[in-house]
């Protein structure tokens, strides 16, 4: 996925920004005895060993705001990352996304056979509220990708399997958020809101089904907002793929009023606003209808900085796409990354975790508010 880390992240992030300019400043500074320097950067180590800077700091994939209308909130964070390239880097970011502490990365090739069954969870089922777009959705673009943020309150209930102590590090257990097998064991099962940050494309898929890809991919990015201890992000992922259902070509009129915008985006300036009449749009036309998934596993951000800790959902059965619409979002992602770099991470070893399958008819439903 993309990054778009919500606002609570921000300042985790803005405290690490602080500490790395405090240390740019002391080495450029010719009033500061060597001594002296020494001195604080011993104190600077022991300040960040104690305090490691929080996992899930705002990061590029994450960008987006659920206010599209506060333009600003629509690409925090992206410009203080390092930059990174997919034709510069290829398809993974060695030395910024291979610590060797990170093993619960992402993407991952989900081999169906090996996933593990979860029970009903009845009301705790994942649930989207999408409401209708009542004019604009926001779009831009950052170099890599196009980000498209909608006004108002778009939120999804997920099921959390709330395991003391959740723990932030780079370490955390994935154990802490998998059901358990035959019940819950006493696990306090909740279900928490998360809010829409942003939706953004990847071309092919970054996930892959039995090691296979899929054309595209859209990344729903969801934060908690407010203090909490679980998992801050969840992010939804959606299948595109030509001749799934059906042999002849099927578009997808959905898509179609998306990428409506793509000419003039292209054009525009990274993270320069596009508006985009899109009323009567809701998110939910852009989800499977009929809710099958591959509930979920604990992985990460697929862009710089790698940054674990979040909750990916992703619906097994693909949406239609068919050629000319493959070619128009391509040739978009092309301009941007250049000519056969797409914008997809590579594949990234499961380890210890589980993938988990739940196949619920009515979780990917949501309610649409008619207003
Ligand atoms: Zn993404």
């Amino acid at each position: 996925m993309r990054s778009a880390m919500g606002r609570q992240s921000s300042s985790s992030f803005s405290s690490a920004s602080s500490s790395s300019s405090s240390s740019s400043y002391y080495f450029s500074s010719s009033f500061i005895s060597w001594r002296e320097s020494l001195i604080f950067l011993v104190v600077l180590m022991l300040g960040l060993m104690c305090c490691p800077p929080l996992v899930l700091s705002s990061s590029d994939d994450l960008t987006g705001g659920t206010s599209a209308s506060g333009s600003r909130d629509l690409h925090f964070g992206d410009h203080d990352l390092p930059s990174y390239d997919y034709g510069k880097h290829g398809h993974d970011w060695p030395g910024v996304c291979t610590d060797p502490k990170s093993r619960f990365q992402s993407p991952l090739d989900v081999n169906v056979w090996k996933v593990a069954r979860v029970q009903d969870l009845g009301d705790l089922r994942p649930r989207a509220d999408y409401p209708r777009v009542k004019g604009e959705v926001s779009l831009f673009h950052n170099g890599r990708t196009f980000e498209m943020a909608l006004d108002g309150a778009n939120t999804m209930q997920l099921p959390m399997f709330d395991v003391e102590p959740y723990n932030f590090s780079t370490s955390w257990s994935a154990k802490s958020y998998i059901p358990q097998a035959g019940g819950y064991g006493g696990i306090d099962v909740v279900s928490r809101t998360y809010y829409l940050k942003q939706c953004h494309f990847h071309m092919h898929s970054e996930t892959a089904v039995q090691g296979k890809y899929f054309d595209l991919q859209m990344h729903c990015v969801h934060a908690l907002k407010g203090p909490h201890k679980a998992p801050s992000h969840g992010v939804w992922g959606v299948f595109f793929k030509r001749g799934y259902y059906s042999f002849w070509d099927t578009c997808n009129p959905v898509l179609d009023r998306v990428f409506a915008a793509l000419p003039a985006l292209a054009r525009k300036k990274p993270f320069e606003i596009l508006r985009l009449d899109m009323r009567g749009f809701s998110l939910s036309q852009l989800l499977p209808e009929d809710g099958t998934y591959l509930h979920y596993y604990p992985g990460s951000l697929t862009t710089p900085p790698c940054t674990e800790g979040l909750l990916w959902y992703f619906f097994s059965k693909p949406l239609p796409i068919c050629a000319r619409q493959v070619n128009l979002i391509s040739d978009f992602i092309y301009k941007l990354n250049g000519q056969g770099n797409m914008n997809f991470r590579e594949l990234q070893p499961l380890n210890d975790r589980v993938v988990y399958a739940w196949g619920d008819p009515k979780s990917g439903q949501s309610r649409i508010s008619e207003d």
